[in-house]
């Protein structure tokens, strides 16, 4: 039986990481969380620009970062924060379905409660993303999200093989995780 690759899409504030670690808890997951590691990149350096900015990181850049990791792994995996692109989604498809069980977890939650959430996380959360601090650069990163992984997101719903799940993530986690584990049963 193949192992399964459990991918968390979804804006900003949507709860892929929140859900990730729910699923952790709860079975032995490698979790690959792009954002975290990107953020370790010098601020002066061209990703920490990239970030602080709140622009995507080229796909060459990820697709390198990501073979690194995937190839590496064995079991069951989480990825939070790829793909967020067309391509990235192309290229993990083509390279990992013949060995993953792919489960893409759509986190769908309306705008406005992804801009109130992102403004909880910095005001409540004790370190504090100076990407969620900046009204402009928060608006930049949804925006990423609403034009280049939207359309990936709808990509990966057609693509063949792929198990698709919508999940409505705008209730309170312990009230939607049941349906994410539903899609991955
Ligand atoms: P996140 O913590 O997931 O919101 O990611 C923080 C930042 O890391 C994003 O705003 C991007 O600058 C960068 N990033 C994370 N994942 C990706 C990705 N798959 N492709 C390009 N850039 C990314």
């Amino acid at each position: 039986m193949k192992h399964k690759m459990v991918v968390m899409m979804g804006g900003q504030g949507a709860g892929k990481g929140t859900f990730s670690k729910m699923l952790m808890a709860r079975g032995d997951y490698t979790y690959i969380e792009t954002g975290a590691i990107l953020r370790t990149a010098p601020a002066d350096s061209d990703i920490g620009r990239m970030v602080a900015r709140g622009e995507l990181v080229p796909d060459n850049m990820l697709i390198k970062l990501m073979a690194e990791k995937i190839n590496y792994c064995t079991g069951d995996i989480i990825l939070d924060g790829f793909p967020r692109t067309q391509s990235q989604a192309q290229w993990l498809v083509e390279h990992y379905a013949g060995k993953w069980d792919i489960h893409i977890i759509y986190l769908d939650v309306p705008n406005e409660v992804l801009l109130h959430r992102i403004n909880k996380r910095f005001h409540e959360g004790s370190c504090h993303r100076t990407d969620d601090s900046d009204t402009a650069i928060i608006q930049r990163r949804l925006n990423a999200f609403y034009t280049q992984t939207k359309p990936a997101i709808e990509w990966l719903h057609t693509a063949p093989g792929i198990k698709f799940a919508t999940i409505d993530a705008t209730g309170e986690p312990d009230t939607t995780l049941p349906h994410i584990l539903d899609a991955l049963n």
